[in-house]
């Protein structure tokens, strides 16, 4: 038995509609995967090779909780995203057999400090600390695929103090679930407990302390979290 030199940390875990938690390993992120938010951002919404970016499994925020207004920036973003829970492992996953993979689905939010995503993107450098930071990852609970089976379309909106900044479509990703979790096996092995937030559609802007962030994603869930 290995004595630990410290104390080892908590595992982290979302919690799962109807009683139980689901472990995380890691946090995958898939960059620009709607179309009209790759335009948004100045880029371009053709359908090149999707690219990824990670955060702490200790980033995520659970349970409706406040989220502390993070320090080092003057222009955090809100990004309403679908969430993919991982349940089985592979390598080369062919697309055909992704969804087999998927243990359930969540709606989150991938949080980005944008001044400090911009200066990391001008310079060539990470977005890390754009992107990875304390609490940047606010997640609904996790609903199983065996209770709502896999989504393929349905509306994913974002309100802020109850008006609505984001509004699409999970039918307009560019890169689907099968065809993301294929790509992504690719690159690394997929483990049970991995997560993948899945992209945003467009509509991102600068949240303020007392914002109150609600999304939902037809068929799959909601959230809500207050920026303190
Ligand atoms: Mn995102």
């Amino acid at each position: 038995m290995v004595e630990y030199v410290i104390a080892p940390p908590p595992v982290v875990a979302v919690p799962v509609v109807g009683g139980g938690a689901f472990p995380v390993r890691r946090v995958f992120c898939v960059g620009r995967n709607y179309a009209e938010h790759a335009r948004e951002m100045g880029g371009d919404p053709s359908r090149e090779p999707p690219f990824f970016f990670m955060k702490p499994a200790d980033a995520l925020l659970t349970g409706n909780a406040d989220m502390p207004y993070p320090p080092a920036t003057n222009d955090m973003h809100h990004e309403m995203e679908l969430v993919v829970a991982i349940g089985i492992g592979g390598t080369d996953i062919a697309e055909a057999d992704a969804l087999a993979h998927v243990w359930g689905y969540a709606v989150g939010l991938d949080m980005t400090r944008r001044d400090v995503q911009n200066v990391a993107r001008k310079a060539g450098r990470p977005w890390d600390m754009g992107k990875g930071f304390d609490h940047s990852a606010p997640i609904g609970d996790i609903v199983p695929a065996s209770k709502i089976g896999h989504p393929e379309k349905g509306l994913i909106e974002l309100k802020v103090n109850g008006v609505v900044r984001q509004s699409s479509d999970l039918s307009k990703m560019i890169w689907n679930i099968p065809e993301t979790i294929s790509y992504l096996s690719g690159l690394v092995r997929m483990e049970p407990g991995d997560l993948i937030f899945t992209g945003t559609p467009e509509g991102v802007a600068a949240t303020v302390r007392g914002d109150v962030l609600e999304g939902r994603v037809e068929g799959v869930g909601s959230l809500r979290t207050k920026i303190v």
